[in-house]
C-alpha cells in the first residue's frame, strides 16, 4: 500500500468550498470547507474531520479561509492571447456608428486583417511582453489555465512565431498554456483561399506538428470564412498530423460547421449563436462541449444571442471563455460569468461549472483539472466574499484574494482594496 501523503498545505474553514464536480442542479457547496494539498496535487477535500488527518506538525502550512470562498481556478478555454497592437480605435468608432465607411474614411483599419498587420510587424519579444501583461492580469483575476490560439499571422513565419510565444509563456509562467494552431482564422487579402489552404495543409501543419507547437487545430467555419467542406478537409489533415480538431462556428450564420463538429466528435464547438436546436442535440449526443463567449457578443453588440436555455434543454455541456482578442479585450472570467448570468439566464452555479469543470472538458483536461477533488491538481483560488454568488454580483470588480497553482501561491491581492497612497 502506498504511504499516505501528508499535506504541505491546508486551507482551513472556508465559508464555502466549491468542488465543481457536480452537474448544475446539485452544485456542491461544502460549508466550513477544508482542502489539503501535497506537492502539486490535492490529497483531501471536505470538512475538518476529513482533512485534518493530513496535517503534520512542522510540515503543513495552514491558511485560514474563515469567511471566504474557495473555488477551482478558472480555465479560460478559448483565447487569442498573443497579438500585436490593439484595435481600440475600431472599438471606439463602432460605439457610435455601424457605418464601416466612416472608419475607412478616418483610415482606421478593422478586423482580423488589421491585427494580422500589427502581429506580423511585432517581434517575438514584443508579442511575449504584451501577452505576459494580459496573462498576469488574468491570473490575478483567478485564471490558472489558458488556451491560446494563433491566427493573426496567416503566414508560416508569423503563425510559428505566435505558437513559439505560447511555448515561452508555458515555460516562463506557473500557468498551464494549451496551444492551438488557428492558421485558418481567415486568409491573407493578397492570396486566393485555395492557395492558402494548400499552404496551411502542406507547409504550416507539418511544421507545427514536427516542432510540437500545438495540441489543437482550429478553424473559423462561417459565412465569409471557411465552408463546412473546406473545414472538414483542413481538420482531417490536421488529425493526420496529430492535431486535434476544434471549430469556431455558427457565430454569424449556420452553414454546417456544428454538424461537422458532431460528426467528427470534436472536443468543442465554439460560439453557436445560430446553431439549430436539433444540432445542439447532435452536439450533446456526440459529447462535444459548447464553448460560449458572452463578452465577445457584448463587445460586438451581437444581433443574435446564443440560446443557453435551448442548450441546457438538449443536455449540452457548456464552457465559458473570455475569447480575449483585439476585438474583445477582457482578462476577467468574473466579468464573463456576470454577463452569462445577467444576459443569458445562467445561474451562478451553472456559470461556475462552465468556467471550471466544463472548460476543463473543452480542453480534454478534466482528468487532472477543473474540480477540487483528491488526485487533481491543486489549482484553486480564495475569494474575499462570504458566498460564491458574489462572483456574478460585484460587477466589474475582482473578488480574488489569492490564487494557487499546483499547490503554490502565485497571486496575492490581499490588502489592495485599502492601498490608498499617503494614508
Ligand atoms: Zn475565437
Amino acid at each position: 500500500m502506498e504511504a499516505k501523503k501528508m499535506a504541505d498545505l491546508i486551507i482551513s474553514n472556508a465559508a464555502e468550498l466549491l468542488t465543481c464536480k457536480n452537474s448544475g442542479s446539485d452544485f456542491e457547496v461544502i460549508e466550513n470547507g477544508w482542502l489539503a494539498a501535497s506537492g502539486e496535487r490535492i490529497v483531501a477535500v471536505g470538512g475538518k474531520d476529513q482533512v485534518l488527518p493530513f496535517y503534520e506538525e512542522g510540515l503543513t502550512e495552514v491558511v485560514d479561509a474563515t469567511g471566504k470562498v474557495v473555488a477551482p481556478g478558472f480555465i479560460d478555454c478559448h483565447t487569442h492571447l498573443v497579438f500585436g497592437g490593439s484595435r481600440v480605435e475600431e472599438y471606439v468608432a463602432k460605439l457610435t456608428t455601424d457605418d464601416l465607411t466612416v472608419l475607412q474614411k478616418r483610415g482606421i483599419k478593422t478586423g482580423i486583417r488589421a491585427s494580422v498587420e500589427a502581429t506580423r510587424k511585432a517581434t517575438e519579444e514584443e508579442l511575449y511582453q504584451s501577452a505576459m501583461g494580459r496573462l498576469g492580469r488574468m491570473a490575478a483575476a483567478g485564471t490558472t489555465t489558458v488556451e491560446c490560439k494563433s491566427g493573426y499571422g496567416l503566414a508560416t513565419d508569423t503563425e510559428l512565431k505566435i505558437l513559439a510565444v505560447n511555448k515561452i509563456l508555458q515555460d516562463s509562467t506557473p500557468l498551464d498554456i494549451v496551444s492551438t494552431f488557428l492558421g485558418a482564422h481567415g486568409w491573407p487579402a493578397d492570396q486566393l483561399k485555395t492557395d492558402y489552404i494548400d499552404l496551411l495543409t502542406r507547409e504550416m501543419m507539418p511544421r507545427v506538428a514536427a516542432e510540437k507547437l500545438a495540441t489543437y487545430c482550429d478553424i473559423w467555419c462561417d459565412e465569409g470564412y471557411y465552408t463546412a467542406k473546406e473545414s472538414e478537409l483542413i481538420l482531417k489533415t490536421a488529425l493526420d498530423h496529430g492535431l486535434q480538431p476544434k471549430i469556431h462556428t455558427d457565430a454569424y450564420s449556420y452553414i454546417g460547421g456544428s454538424d461537422l463538429a458532431a460528426a467528427m466528435k470534436m472536443v468543442s464547438a465554439d460560439h453557436l449563436n445560430y446553431t439549430p436546436v436539433a444540432v445542439l442535440k447532435k452536439l450533446a449526443d456526440a459529447g462535444v462541449i459548447g464553448v460560449l463567449m458572452p463578452a465577445l457578443d457584448f463587445a460586438v453588440k451581437h444581433p443574435q444571442p446564443f440560446d443557453y436555455q435551448a442548450m441546457k434543454e438538449q443536455g449540452l455541456t457548456v464552457a465559458l471563455a473570455t475569447n480575449i482578442c483585439p476585438g474583445c479585450w477582457t482578462e476577467s472570467m468574473q466579468f464573463v460569468m456576470a454577463l452569462a448570468c445577467r444576459l443569458y439566464r445562467m445561474s451562478p452555479a451553472e456559470a461556475m461549472l462552465a468556467a471550471t469543470s466544463g472548460a476543463a472538458k473543452a480542453l480534454n483536461l478534466d482528468d487532472d483539472y477543473g474540480t477540487l477533488e483528491a488526485g487533481k491538481y491543486a489549482d484553486f483560488q480564495v475569494w474575499d466574499v462570504p458566498s460564491y454568488a458574489h462572483v456574478v454580483y460585484r460587477l466589474g470588480g475582482n473578488i480574488v484574494e489569492t490564487v494557487y497553482k499546483k499547490g503554490k501561491l502565485i497571486v496575492d491581492n490581499s490588502g489592495r482594496d485599502f492601498a490608498f497612497k499617503g494614508l
